[in-house]
């Protein structure tokens, strides 16, 4: 996007990540936030006095699994310091949080970018805290009830360098960290309960100059197109300030997405304002290179590094590559798939068509598709094979789908209905040469390309009904007289 010519809009992200832990980050209350309220709160999430906090191994090691993803370096040690203010969500007055010595240091990610090439940004680090309770407005009439539940779950805030440079990148890198932590299984992604959260810090500055301008936060952010929005909306409120010789006010700005504005919500807080110290219930923990090394080895081939691979190995476009590769569901249906079959792009295709728009239609995730990747993999083979046209791959696809018919019964049935008869198929072929004079000379010239074309109308004209094969066949005895 282009705001204008004179002015570039610089980007940070803050990006807070619910791990999906089975107990809390220093307690053994289940961190479950959608059941009744104040349930799951214990006394070590209240931190009342005689009880002591203990770091959720499971949780150390699943942002240490984020750390290796992102080609990091991991902190030798993990420890954390208190950040104190006030809120009636956060009862103990205190929240314990990591920041001299994040567990995740700088690292970085590539963000594909509209129409261009991956982008690296760096990631500045990314760090254990522990979430605030819920203040609940909606629940009793005139009065704010708190819920605690929530308080004391695991959170992973991840912070990255300024550089991204337009609304649409940072859409697009909030959603590239959705998909490497559910992809890797540490967060389940799901925005609308707030299992990420973005913070977009915002500046403006000329074209040319090094130095950063003014920013301000739009907290809170949970999709990626108010993320784009609200961004848009900041950066244009920002250039017209700066047109008019005004200045930018550094503070802390909402979204409302019905009027699609951002407003403030207050001034900006400095880190002297926490009164930060080191928690001195935690003692500091040793990770050690060998835990690395083996949540290293634990970990699934990641997303950019099969994309590549789709690209390099399978010569899949990249476009195409990016969407196999956006959830790991999805991809691993390819895979499968594609281990039946070995037509990378028929597969690819398929999957992105013939399955997604069912997907949709449906809504439907592709772990809930009925057909399973063996089975499309089984039909798509004979379309490899030339024994199935692709309208008939489509009409056995639809048949299994439609009456649970296994592939084999779908395929014999189909098959009925498939002219191969020669008799029938030479009139087929002979219109489509008298046609087609250009393409024939062209073909006994030796372009043999032009075959695939008309072996293609051929298919056209008898509804997919034909066999590809027999087609082909007839197609070089009939043309090589
Ligand atoms: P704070 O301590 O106030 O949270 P940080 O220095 O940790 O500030 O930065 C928070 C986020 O803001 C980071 O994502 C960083 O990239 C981004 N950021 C910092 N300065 C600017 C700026 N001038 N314009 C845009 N983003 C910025
Ligand atoms: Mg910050």
């Amino acid at each position: 996007m282009n705001f204008s010519s004179k002015w570039e809009p610089v980007i940070g992200l803050e990006i807070h990540v619910q791990l999906n832990t089975q107990s809390k980050l220093f307690s053994t209350s289940p961190a479950q936030v959608n059941s009744d309220p104040n349930v799951h709160a214990n006394i070590v999430d209240l931190a009342i006095p005689g009880t002591l906090p203990v770091l959720n191994r499971k949780a150390l090691h699943k942002a240490i699994m984020f750390g290796v993803a992102i080609s990091a370096r991991i902190s030798k040690t993990c420890r954390f310091e208190r950040k104190s203010y006030f809120y009636p969500d956060l009862p103990k007055g205190y929240q314990i949080t990591q920041l001299s010595d994040p567990i995740v240091g700088k690292g970085s990610i590539d963000v594909l970018t509209e129409g261009k090439s991956a982008k690296t940004v760096g990631i500045t680090r990314a760090h254990l805290e522990e979430d605030a309770g819920k203040s609940v407005h909606d629940r009793i009439a005139n009065t704010t009830a708190i819920d605690l539940n929530r308080a004391g779950t695991p959170l992973l805030e991840v912070v990255t360098e300024p550089h991204l440079n337009s609304p649409s990148e940072a859409a697009s890198c909030f959603r590239q960290l959705h998909t490497l932590v559910t992809w890797l299984g540490i967060c389940d992604g799901n925005l609308n309960e707030g299992s990420m959260r973005c913070d977009a810090n915002v500046s403006v500055r000329q074209r040319g100059d090094k130095a950063l301008g003014n920013r301000t936060e739009i907290k809170n952010v949970n999709s990626f197109r108010f993320v784009e929005r609200a961004l848009h909306y900041e950066i244009e409120r920002h250039i017209a300030l700066l047109e008019q010789g005004e200045s930018v006010e550094r503070e802390t700005r909402l979204y409302d997405v019905e009027r699609d504005e951002t407003r403030r919500m207050r001034g900006k807080e400095y880190s002297d304002d926490y009164r930060y110290f080191p928690d001195p219930d935690l003692l500091p923990v040793a990770v050690s290179e060998d835990l690395v090394e083996s949540i290293r080895r634990s970990m699934p081939e990641l997303p950019h590094v099969r994309r590549e691979r789709y690209v390099s190995q399978l010569e899949l476009d990249h476009g195409i590559a990016a969407l196999l590769t956006r959830d790991r569901e999805t991809s691993e249906y390819f895979e499968r798939a594609n281990r039946v079959t070995g037509n990378a792009r028929l597969v690819a295709n398929w999957i992105l068509g013939n399955v997604g728009s069912i997907l949709n239609r449906d809504e439907l995730t592709i772990e809930e598709f009925p057909l399973s990747p063996e089975a499309l993999g089984k039909i798509l083979s004979h379309v490899d094979d030339d024994e199935l046209s692709d309208a008939m791959a489509k009409q056995v696809f639809d048949q299994v789908l439609a009456h649970g018919n296994s592939v084999n019964e779908a395929l014999d049935r189909v098959r009925q209905t498939q002219i191969s008869g020669s008799g029938e198929l030479r009139k087929i072929v002979q219109t489509v040469l008298d046609n087609h004079p250009n393409q024939v000379k062209q073909l006994s010239e030796g372009k043999s390309k032009v075959l695939g074309f008309l072996i293609g109308q051929a298919i056209k004209m008898s509804q997919g009904k034909a066999d590809p094969k027999q087609l082909s066949e007839i197609f070089r005895e009939l043309t090589s007289s």
